[in-house]
């Protein structure tokens, strides 16, 4: 990146108090060389395919973590700094979890989680860490909004003005609720009161007219998974007070990536912690006997461990068989699902007279809910989008160009590529967006060890769940409570 680019949230220019906060990570751009993507399943720092000899049964390791995403890598160095002998079970071929980097129509593309910022904590120190520097995505040159029944063009500054003035106030209050956003209890007393509402509950108390409600309720819909009625509103409240109460740096969150990709940062964590990795190793069973826990893998194999982390996301906690039955909370929270369902991120390669939009719909009203451009091709454009409607094929190319062209009748859709977490066995779900009550009834138990078991998963962390920064915190949580079992 030349350092004297602006960088482009949304298609605004960074505000010049965001810019100064975004030096932070973005200066670190200047001392990264672009990392090799390499295939993901590659990334295994003392890795062996499932059912080799390095993660012999007969050993009893300090630790065995379930699950290679960023919370288990990230626990698994924690550990081997302690000087701990870690085995991580992952259950696919490839590290990372929810985030996936891969390629499309020639480019590097992500298929989960994707963005940093720099008001992200966690995310900041470890690309220090690593030396690893950001790229900010090009801006859009139009941004396509609901206007009347349909959608319109405006100018990005014009459109995101505008969705600050009709978004913000959804957010009254918060300030009081969430005063300390990395402490969420800290006035559990007044999220007792407001931890039932929904988004939709909150944007029926706004009263706002039908038109102005569309440019929020298109987004609040998106996060929850499909429907404001799903996601909890001190949920999306959290992720805005984090964002400091403020509307420029809560759309800055997705602006900047990891040079490399999210992979050149989980190969990074995961060579420096160096624990013994198994791949394509899916659990199926964890047994506590009170001094030493058993994981055995649906082929069969038992491992065992002075304690266990299970890094998995919370909605497939009901897929692995606890002997020693969890408490409640467990199992209402995997059952409810933390992580969102019909979650999609869908990939296109576009042509035809488009220029670089970007696209906000409204709940019901478009069946990909946020579509965003991303490289210039040499035959078109590739465009990123995320989909939570479940009645839309994003295999089929034709019916994601009629998804497109809701808003831009001119976009011609010639490949696509798509991920759906929801349908995924080893995610059930997407980004973690928690629902009603979930806060306050459920969170701080899930947080607690169980006997010789402690999870992990940005599902359940306190500051930036639902980010890959919430799944480091996560992580090294879990790491600091697994050490003292
Ligand atoms: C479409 C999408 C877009 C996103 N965009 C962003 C973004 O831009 N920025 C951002 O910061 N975050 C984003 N996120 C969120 C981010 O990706 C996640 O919060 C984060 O990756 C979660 O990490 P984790 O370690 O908690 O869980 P996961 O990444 O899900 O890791 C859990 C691991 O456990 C493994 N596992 C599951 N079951 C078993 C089993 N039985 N045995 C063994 N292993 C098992 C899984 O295979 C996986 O590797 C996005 C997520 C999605 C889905």
């Amino acid at each position: 990146m030349n350092a004297f680019d602006l960088p482009m949230h949304g298609g605004q220019p960074l505000r010049r108090r965001s810019v100064l906060r975004a030096a932070g990570v973005t200066a670190l751009s200047a001392a990264a060389g672009a990392a090799t993507v390499g295939a993901a399943h590659a990334a295994t720092a003392g890795a062996t395919a499932a059912g080799a000899t390095a993660g012999a049964a007969d050993t009893l390791w300090d630790t065995v973590i379930i699950g290679a995403g960023f919370a288990g890598i990230t626990a698994a160095r924690e550990l081997r700094a302690k000087g701990q002998q870690v085995l991580v079970l992952e259950a696919r071929d490839r590290i990372g979890g929810r985030t996936w980097t891969d390629t499309f129509a020639g480019q590097q593309i992500e298929m989960g989680g994707t963005w940093v910022a720099p008001v992200q904590p966690n995310m900041v120190r470890e690309l220090a860490r690593y030396k690893i520097g950001t790229v900010p995505d090009a801006a859009p040159d139009r941004a396509i909004f609901p206007s009347g029944t349909g959608y319109a063009s405006f100018a990005p500054d014009v459109a995101f003005a505008k969705q600050n003035r009709l978004l913000t106030p959804l957010f009254d209050g918060s300030h009081d609720y969430l005063p300390n956003p990395y402490q969420p209890f800290t006035r559990v007393d007044l999220l007792n009161n407001l931890d039932g509402l929904s988004l939709r509950d909150r944007l029926d108390q706004m009263r706002m007219s039908p038109d102005d409600e569309k440019w929020v309720n298109g987004l609040t819909a998106g996060y929850s998974g499909g429907s404001s009625k799903r996601g909890a509103l001190t949920y999306l409240a959290r992720w805005w007070a984090l964002s400091n109460w403020d509307y420029d740096t809560f759309n800055s969150l997705s602006v900047d990536k990891p040079v490399g990709g999210t992979v050149a940062l989980l190969k990074a964590i995961l060579a420096e912690g160096a624990p013994t990795l198994q791949l394509s190793s899916p659990v199926s069973t964890v047994t506590d006997n009170g001094t030493q826990v058993s994981v055995t893998t649906r082929a069969g194999t038992v491992y065992r461990g002075r304690r266990v982390i299970v890094a998995t996301p919370a909605n497939v906690w009901k897929n692995i068989t606890f002997t020693k039955p969890l408490p409640v909370e467990f199992t209402t929270a995997s059952t409810q699902g933390i992580g969102a369902p019909n979650a999609r991120k869908v990939w296109m390669q576009v042509r035809g007279p488009v220029g670089r939009f970007f696209a906000q719909g409204y709940e019901g009203g478009s069946q990909l809910n946020l579509v965003i451009p991303q490289a210039a091709l040499s035959d078109g454009l590739l465009m990123v989008a995320f989909c939570v409607d479940p009645t839309l094929d994003a295999t089929n190319v034709q019916q994601v160009q009629a998804a497109l062209r809701v808003f831009e009748p001119k976009a011609e859709v010639v490949a696509v590529r798509v991920q759906d977490w929801a349908a995924d066995e080893f995610s059930l779900g997407g980004w973690t967006f928690q629902q009603p009550y979930q806060l306050t009834r459920l969170l701080r138990v899930l947080q607690q060890p169980q006997g010789k078991v402690v999870f992990a998963t940005s599902d359940i962390a306190n500051g930036w769940s639902g980010y890959m920064d919430g799944a480091v915190e996560s992580g090294i949580r879990a790491a600091g409570l697994a050490a003292t079992l």
